[in-house]
């Protein structure tokens, strides 16, 4: 088992016990480590120690990630006509709208 250093910007300046190293005298909040378990099963938690660090690490580099798939169309997905469907129950009723997907072996889901 390895690990990296959590990705996240500020990973270092959040303050938590499991953050605090060094010696009296000369405390840090320190970068977490993350432990990979298995590096043919990666995902954003064997790089960020958390939500949060992750979502420092898109807010400071979006132009970099956004280059890495830019969305330069609207993308689609097929579905049926919508349905108007009312919901009856004890004191009244209500009425939504049903969304069907069509999948692209044209089954209905
Ligand atoms: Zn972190």
């Amino acid at each position: 088992m390895s690990h990296v250093w959590c990705h996240g910007p500020n990973c270092h300046t959040y303050s938590t016990q499991d953050r605090v190293r060094g010696s009296k005298g000369s405390k840090v909040l320190r970068t977490r480590k993350v432990k990979i378990y298995d590096r043919s099963n990666t995902h954003m938690y064997s790089y960020f120690c958390s939500n949060g660090c992750y979502n420092d690490f898109a807010h400071k580099h979006v132009e970099q990630i956004i280059r890495i798939a830019p969305r330069l169309e609207p993308l689609e997905t097929r579905i049926e006509d919508p349905k108007k469907v009312t919901h009856e129950y004890q004191y009244g009723s209500y009425t939504t709208t049903e969304i069907k997907k069509i999948d692209s072996n044209n089954n209905v889901g």
